[in-house]
């Protein structure tokens, strides 16, 4: 069966289509350069660019898998969650796809999609994993099993900013342009992860050994730049990125290695945009083969937001037998990480 996916629920406009758990072609526009003046994504701004670039996205997909709009044989979407304005040019525009084409149309979780982007990278997951999900508004530590058909179990979630966030904030505090991960990510390569002892959030004896912040670590590079301006002392940025960045990759791979120790689970997979920071990936490998667990990461480019991982959990939900959603599906704009599929009809079964 081949699943078109479509992913719109902030500032990229992602396209995929999957096969059997193989990527046969996608596409992705961003509005990200549009955002960057505001230093953030704004949301009508994004929902005027999915309106523009969706079909195009579509068109390019299927160019890319040499394939036509009559071969596709189901539709999955982003449904929840995400700015609302965004997610529902998607999802108008996959019911329509899916009502002309006379294909099942699958609503998807945002963060499903995230994990679900591995498997076009390494084949399906195994029995059970730890999945640490680090994006721009998502940190969590997860137990899954089998993603579509079993609910995601939450071992923990950030108690005040995301990762994503962190990057993202900290690069303001630097003067560094937005979006802040890949330009900290950058001028970290010439700054010395030693230089500035940064707090290693929640990782004290008596914290919970999974637990999750980084709004205190924002706030001590902030005070580290007050303090070096108010001694007259040049600051020199790389130095600040890098350490911060470690503190980072630090933190959130020791407590995802916690996880998959007090779980007894073999397999850690590292998703979402952060997963892209090459010192968490770096770390990350490090610290897996040293406690013997086999670490899964996609590629960069499946790390942050594609439709690919969207149709990958549309091919998924489809090889399950899942049942399709319903025409009057809209938005859930907030919703928690529990199912796969966002269909309230055929959860309430
Ligand atoms: P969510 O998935 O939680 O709804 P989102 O979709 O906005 O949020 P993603 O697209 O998964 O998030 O990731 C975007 C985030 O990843 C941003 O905060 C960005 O700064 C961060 N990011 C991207 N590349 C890197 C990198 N190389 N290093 C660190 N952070 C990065
Ligand atoms: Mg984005
Ligand atoms: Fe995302």
């Amino acid at each position: 069966t081949v699943v078109l996916g479509i992913e719109t629920s902030c500032d990229e406009t992602g396209v995929g289509l999957v096969r059997g758990g193989v990527l046969l072609g996608d596409a992705l526009s961003s509005s990200m350069s549009e955002h960057a003046r505001f230093g953030g994504v704004v949301p009508e701004i994004a929902a005027r660019a999915h309106v523009s670039a969706l079909v195009p996205c579509v068109r390019a997909a299927l160019d890319d898998a040499g394939l036509t709009l009559h071969d596709v044989e189901a539709v999955a979407v982003t449904a929840g969650p995400g700015l609302a304005t965004a997610l529902h040019v998607g999802v108008a525009a996959a019911k329509a796809y899916a009502q002309v084409l006379g294909v099942p149309l699958y609503a998807v979780h945002h963060l499903a999609g995230h994990a679900a982007a591995d498997t076009l990278a390494h084949g399906d997951l195994p029995a059970r994993s730890v999945v640490l999900i680090v994006s721009g508004g998502h940190t969590s530590l997860l137990l899954v099993r089998d993603l579509v058909r079993d609910p995601v179990i939450h071992l923990s979630d950030t108690m005040d900013d995301a990762a994503g966030e962190a990057f993202d904030k900290v690069a303001r505090i630097l003067n560094l342009p937005y979006p802040g991960g890949p330009a900290i990510d950058r001028a970290a390569r010439d700054g010395d992860p030693a230089a500035v002892p940064f707090p290693r959030p929640l990782t004290g004896p008596n914290d919970p050994v999974l637990g999750f912040s980084f709004s205190g670590l924002k706030t001590a590079v902030a005070r580290h730049v007050e303090a070096a301006e108010a001694a007259g002392q040049d600051l020199w940025v790389p130095d600040v990125a890098a350490s911060f960045q470690e503190a980072v990759a630090d933190t959130l791979t020791r407590k995802a290695i916690a996880a998959c120790r007090t779980h007894d689970v073999e397999t850690l997979v590292v998703v979402g945009g952060v997963a892209a920071n090459s010192r968490v990936r770096a770390l990350a490998e490090e610290r897996c083969t040293e406690a013997g667990i086999e670490l899964r990461v996609p590629p960069p480019r499946l790390c942050t937001d594609n439709g690919a991982m969207i149709a990958a959990v549309g091919d998924l939900l489809v090889r399950a037998g899942a049942r399709s959603s319903e025409p009057h599906l809209s938005v859930s704009p907030s919703v928690e990480l529990d199912w796969a599929q966002l269909d309230p009809a055929a959860e309430a079964e």
